[in-house]
């Protein structure tokens, strides 16, 4: 049987070994440890690929979220609006900052905010919308963001998962009022640990990211708003450098793989296996690859018995947690809640080689063939 990662960042770091260690040691020659120059080149090359104004990098994704809403001026009496469905730090990061989050459903195929259910969630109090571009994947930021327009809102998109994905052209993290992403390790741009950035094409919003990420100090402790401690590590960001710059083409062989894999699966529609599935004009960073199967738990175990990891992302809505059943408020999220239920995510990474993926699509294929004998 072999064992097989759920994502091989060993195979990364071998193809990367010398130029991580060349900027590793630069740093430790240098000594700049906070906010050293790497973080400024990172920033530059970062908002350059996304194609927007300003990048502020930070020590999360969470924070970054955080950052960006303090600096927008939400805070408590206010209502952000976000999918139900998606990693905790979504609703986390609505709370933390003192304001409520609003529960909407989410599309059955794209998984991403259900743009027809925000007239319902709409109320005087409404400051913003966070949707998700929830497996790599952007919402339908287009619907999304007349809807805010017509309405006086701010769109946060939390592209933790879909930094180098494109929409009609566009990169994510160019979209909207603002943007943030997340470097952990795992995501499809990841470093050595925790991090994360916030981008923008507004100035002034920029400016206010960038004191609330270091103190709310304007300048050398001269402290004109409430802050934290959010800044990205100057190591991280050299460990960045070459990972941005190999980025490219491990985009490419991620969607080479999804693609593979949907080509592989395409009969198992039939047995009740929905295949993940992209809108119209858009690319995704693949984050996860998604299906929707029958019986999840025979699924998974019929895998770790082959020697396949499987994860699921994520088995309870945001509002059925227990610490959030109390806060916000919630509209019919039925979609959501039968997802929890169902989604289950395979291996997907850029480093993966067609005869581990292969075995992956044997396993999966003889899993569902054997079902059918029953
Ligand atoms: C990972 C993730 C975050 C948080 O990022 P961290 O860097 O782990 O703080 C936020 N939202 C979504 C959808 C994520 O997947």
């Amino acid at each position: 049987m072999k064992t097989i990662p759920f994502i091989d960042l060993k195979a990364q770091y071998q193809a990367l070994r010398e130029p991580i260690q060349n900027q590793i040691q630069k740093v430790l020659e240098h000594g700049q440890f906070i906010m050293g120059p790497e973080v400024e080149e990172i920033e530059r090359r970062l908002s350059q690929f996304a194609g927007v104004k300003h990048t502020i990098a930070c020590a999360s994704g969470t924070d970054a979220a955080v950052m960006a809403m303090m600096a927008m001026g939400i805070g408590p009496g206010d209502e952000v609006i976000c999918p139900a469905f998606s990693f905790i730090a979504t609703a986390e990061t609505v709370v933390l900052v003192g304001a409520t989050p609003v529960y909407v459903d989410v599309d059955p195929t794209t998984y991403n905010l259900d743009v027809h259910a925000l007239e319902k969630a709409l109320s005087p109090k409404t400051k913003a919308i966070q949707p998700v571009s929830l497996y790599g994947q952007v919402a339908d930021m287009d619907e999304i963001n007349a809807f805010a327009d017509k309405h006086g809102l701010m769109v946060l998109e939390d592209a933790a998962q879909s930094f180098g994905a494109t929409y009609k052209g566009k990169r994510s993290c160019n979209l909207s009022t603002a943007a943030v992403t997340s470097f952990f390790p795992a995501k499809p741009l990841g470093c050595y640990g925790d991090g994360g950035a916030a981008f923008t094409n507004d100035d002034q919003l920029a400016d206010a990211m960038k004191e609330v990420r270091n103190h709310g100090q304007k300048t050398r402790y001269y402290h004109t708003r409430i802050g934290i401690n959010g800044r990205l590590d100057t190591l991280q960001c050299a460990i960045l450098l070459p990972k941005l710059e190999r980025f490219p083409w491990e985009l490419e062989q991620r969607s080479r793989r999804a693609d593979r894999f949907n080509k592989a699966f395409a009969e198992l529609e039939s047995w009740g296996v929905q295949l993940p599935k992209l809108g119209t004009e858009r690319t995704s960073a693949w984050a996860q690859y998604t299906l929707q199967v029958p019986k999840r738990d025979a699924f998974q175990k019929g895998m770790q018995e082959k020697g396949i990891p499987t994860a699921v992302h994520y088995p309870r809505t945001m509002p059925d947690q227990p610490a959030y059943q109390e806060l916000g408020r919630t509209l019919n999220i039925e979609v959501s809640r039968r997802l929890a239920d169902a989604v289950v995510s395979l291996p997907l990474y850029p480093d993966m080689t067609d005869d581990i993926q292969d075995y992956i699509v044997d396993g999966v294929l003889n899993h569902f063939a054997k079902e059918s004998n029953r």
